[in-house]
């Protein structure tokens, strides 16, 4: 039998703590820990416990365990002080998005005032 994808198996292996992660809240459903590579002062990943591949899938298959996911969210941006001033959840979906993980993922960014995003390299927001 062939090597399992890293990148189809990387999530389940933390979620079943088999690789390390900075996990900063849990419920039954969900696990949020802090991304490898921040990309802000709080950078973190909400994922659910079952998989799928995309946030597309997951709102088809399980629109309850999307709403336990943005529940999270907002519990960890609560737990890191983020409400007042403001917070991002993103879910890359697909390779024009930059999706490198196919179990889906909320990324929660926050704690400082975040740049513009969009098309690949334009950091003016325009167009
Ligand atoms: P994507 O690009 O799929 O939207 O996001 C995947 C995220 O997973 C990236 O932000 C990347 O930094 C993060 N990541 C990749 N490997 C690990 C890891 O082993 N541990 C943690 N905590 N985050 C990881």
């Amino acid at each position: 039998m062939s090597e399992p994808d890293p990148s189809e198996t990387l999530f389940e292996r933390i979620i079943a703590r088999e690789i390390p992660a900075d996990i900063v809240h849990e419920t039954s459903t969900t696990l949020a820990f802090r991304d490898i590579s921040p990309q802000a002062a709080t950078h973190v990943l909400v994922v659910p416990k079952t998989r799928y591949r995309n946030v597309g899938e997951l709102a088809a298959a399980d629109p309850e365990l999307l709403a336990d996911v943005i529940a999270t969210a907002h519990r960890v941006a609560e737990l890191d002080g983020l409400v007042d001033g403001g917070y991002r959840v993103v879910f890359n979906t697909g390779a024009d998005a930059g999706q490198t993980v196919f179990h889906v993922h909320a990324h929660v960014l926050g704690g400082e005032q975040l740049g513009f995003f969009g098309r690949y390299g334009d950091e003016s927001g325009a167009g």
